[in-house]
């Protein structure tokens, strides 16, 4: 007698929020609760369609640019990050500005900014668009090009060979980074490399799991919206580490029954934008759809904490006082 194989859910851990997203949607929270709604943010301040329709509803008003805000409003800069010129947009017009730039990105901007002090051509590996790139090109326009992925190699050009140094953007898939990292090398052997890691401990952490359980699964679901450069990543990582199939779903009624027809394992995560409720209602729905036995993959944790922006710190402590 044959057994019929048991189905069941690998959730990968670490998954969902990181420190930076944590820190970005408690900013707008605290500032809601502080200086009363409504509060502006300028673009999602996370790329998640929840979280922002969440904050929507309790107050939060999301634009694209600055001139959008009444002059004198408070307006939140997303975690994302923004160029110099966007802080002075806002003193312009007399706003009171909140940045809540996720520390790890400004440490790429300050990088940008020291690399162009010293008047390097700097290479910075990222996806064209992306509003992390945006900001951090921001800092150094004329010393910046962006190289999008291993084949926007051929099209860089330097000024001096030996001063030029690669930046990435902290939410790229490891692999693929290096990849375009090696290519860049053989194009430009004296390439120096970044101080420390751009890509940040959580897209790192997040991917190396998700590794580690898609050999196993015959298709791997990630919480997350489209326009969430990790989310979108882990589900590459997924299919070139052996997965069998890879989906990104915002929410547990998008998934297609049909996805799982043959499978009997299904591996789950989620981006850094994404809550843990919206992983639940996906475990929940797995369980109607017969996978009901989870086991949770746990390589690392993380423990990382930002404290809230100083602006905002201050501001809090004035009215406790
Ligand atoms: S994904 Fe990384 S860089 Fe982006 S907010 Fe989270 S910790 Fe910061």
């Amino acid at each position: 007698m044959f057994e019929t194989p048991r189905k069941r859910v690998l959730l990968a851990k670490p998954r969902g929020y990181c420190a930076g997203v944590d820190r970005a949607v408690q900013t707008v929270e605290e500032a809601l609760k502080l200086y009363g709604a409504p509060i502006y943010v300028r673009k999602e301040i996370v790329h998640n369609k929840h979280v922002v329709s969440t904050l929507q509803a309790k107050g939060a008003i999301f634009v694209e640019e600055n001139f959008e805000v009444p002059e004198g409003a408070t307006v939140i800069f997303s975690a994302h990050g923004v160029a110099p010129e966007v802080h002075d947009q806002a003193r312009e017009r007399n706003l009171k500005a909140i940045d809540a730039t996720c520390p790890l990105v400004t440490k790429v901007h300050h990088e940008a900014r020291r690399f162009a002090a010293e008047d390097y051509d700097i290479l910075l590996i990222g996806h064209e668009g992306h509003e992390e790139v945006i900001g951090t090109s921001g800092e150094a326009p004329s010393h910046i090009q962006l190289v999008d992925g291993p084949d926007g190699v051929d099209k860089v050009t330097v000024r001096d060979p030996e001063k030029v140094v690669w930046l990435s953007q902290t939410t790229l898939s490891v692999d693929e980074t290096m990849e375009t990292v090696a290519r860049l090398k053989e194009k430009l052997p004296l390439l120096q490399s970044p101080p420390s890691d751009d890509i940040c401990y959580a897209t790192q952490n997040r991917q190396q799991v998700m590794k580690q359980i898609a050999p196993d699964c015959d298709v791997v679901l990630v919480v997350g919206s489209r326009n969430s450069s990790n989310s979108v990543r882990m589900v590459e990582v997924a299919v070139q580490a052996g997965a069998r199939q890879g989906y990104l779903v915002d929410f547990a009624h998008e998934i297609d029954p049909a996805w799982l027809a043959d499978a009997t394992t299904v591996g789950l995560s989620s981006g850094a934008s994404v809550p843990e409720e919206l992983v639940t209602q996906v475990l929940a729905r797995l369980a109607e759809l017969g996978f009901a036995d989870v086991e949770e993959v746990l390589t690392v944790q993380e423990r990382l904490t930002f404290s809230l922006p100083q602006e905002l710190k201050r501001d809090m402590k004035a009215a406790s006082a």
